[in-house]
């Protein structure tokens, strides 16, 4: 392969990596926020249902109280009872007796409902809170691997860009040119393989037949016409150093690479 094409794919596999690693942090960091606001609306859900749970055991505590007011009526009622002369009162205090009974099963059957709904909301409740700590163990997880890998990054990188410093010094200056825009305009990879049917892996167009030829043949610094990515003849196709060694499928046995970059 031409030597120039193989410095500037070295430089995109080193940004590659880069560009791996920023977006694992970038991935776990997304992550991170989301399960943060997950665990916040989780919260919220629990404190509207804590709220509801007050509302509820104060009514309970209010009904407890009107069954107790109830009790203490009757038994009030049912001493007067005994110092009742006349039938017509006898009569009035009955239906007094019978309707405080009515009142106070009406409070009881009241008061079960509420502890029904007590029970349920306790229930749910407690599968919040469960649902919340799994949550917040899951995060603290995630915020140990993104410390982590930030730390990798951060001892990973001075190599890496070490690494890059030496290699570009070995680039022309406007090929790398021509790779850091079309980095930046059309994103990794930016230096790419044409198939041996002559389609660029960049865009799946096919080149003009005399360009692909000239490719093989000749090895040169050329870029895709349609997209603009740095061309390369993948290892599968001869290349035009060794192209004496492979008959027939280059056309040409040019040996003009390293003159032409
Ligand atoms: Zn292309």
């Amino acid at each position: 392969m031409n030597e120039q094409i193989s410095f500037i794919m070295d430089i995109q596999n080193i940004d590659l990596d880069i560009l791996q690693f920023e977006e694992s942090l970038k991935k776990i960091f997304n992550e991170i926020e989301e399960l943060r606001n997950s665990i916040k609306l989780k919260e919220s859900e629990l404190g509207k249902l804590q709220e509801d749970l007050t509302e509820l055991n104060k009514k309970f505590g209010t009904t407890e109280l009107d069954i107790k007011m109830f009790d203490d009526k009757m038994i009030k009622m049912k001493d007067t009872q005994k110092l009742i002369k006349t039938n017509k009162e006898y009569n009035a205090l009955q239906k007094s007796i019978k309707d405080t009974e009515a009142l106070k099963k009406k409070s009881e059957q009241e008061l079960m409902l509420l502890m029904e709904n007590k029970e349920s909301l306790k229930g749910k409740i407690a599968l919040i809170q469960k649902d919340i700590e799994g949550r917040q163990g899951v995060l603290s997880l995630k915020n140990t691997e993104f410390k982590d890998m930030e730390k990798e990054f951060e001892i990973s990188k001075n190599d890496y860009l070490k690494r890059r410093e030496t290699t570009k010094n070995k680039i022309k200056k406007n090929y790398l040119d021509v790779y850091e825009i079309i980095k930046i305009r059309k994103g990794l990879p930016a230096v790419t393989p044409v198939l041996q049917s002559g389609a660029c892996t960049g865009c799946y167009r096919m080149l003009p037949p005399q360009q692909f030829n000239e490719l093989i043949s000749e090895n040169v610094f050329m870029q895709c016409p349609i997209c603009s990515r740095i061309l390369y003849i993948d290892a599968v196709l001869p290349e035009s150093d060794h192209a004496e060694s492979v008959p027939a499928a280059a056309g040409k046995n040019s040996k003009k690479s390293n003159n032409k970059v």
